[in-house]
């Protein structure tokens, strides 16, 4: 009798693992997917999110990941950035995956990065929210000024 419940449970586990055809987002980060729904709405864009997987774990060093493939984006929760900025970092990878952009590290005459898309520098409006609209803007517009 044990095996059977064993490979009934083994089962329905394997279904899980293969039927990737489903919206998996971690609660603790629904808030910014829906408030990237949101900005997006209120510029004329639908995004589609319904097979999203959004998740901790493993981002092998850096402070998230975007896989295309499977529709899933991986949040570190011990980098600095999850404590930091976290708007900031997965509105990056949102970047990637719903908006198809790549990095952009034009810098601004301050020498500030341009793009919440940069390479390098991750903390650009955590610090001073009055440019959260710029970079907001310049994500879902590359020629906003
Ligand atoms: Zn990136």
């Amino acid at each position: 009798m044990k095996y059977i419940v064993l490979a009934v449970l083994m089962s329905s586990c394997l279904s899980d693992i293969m039927d990737d055809d489903y919206r998996r987002v971690d609660t603790k980060l629904n808030q910014y997917i829906e408030s990237f729904k949101y900005e997006a709405s209120i510029r004329g864009i639908k995004i589609d999110d319904s097979d999203l997987k959004l998740y901790f774990g493993n981002a092998h060093g850096a402070s998230a990941v975007t896989y295309y493939d499977t529709n899933s984006i991986v949040m570190d929760s011990t980098t600095v950035h999850w404590t930091r900025n976290p708007e900031e970092v997965l509105y990056h990878e949102f970047g990637h995956l719903f908006l198809h952009r790549g990095h952009d590290d034009r810098l601004l005459p301050d020498g500030t990065p341009a793009s919440i898309m940069s390479t390098y520098a991750t903390v650009k409006y955590a610090k001073d929210p009055s440019k959260r609209k710029y970079y907001i803007d310049e994500l879902f517009n590359k020629k906003a000024p």
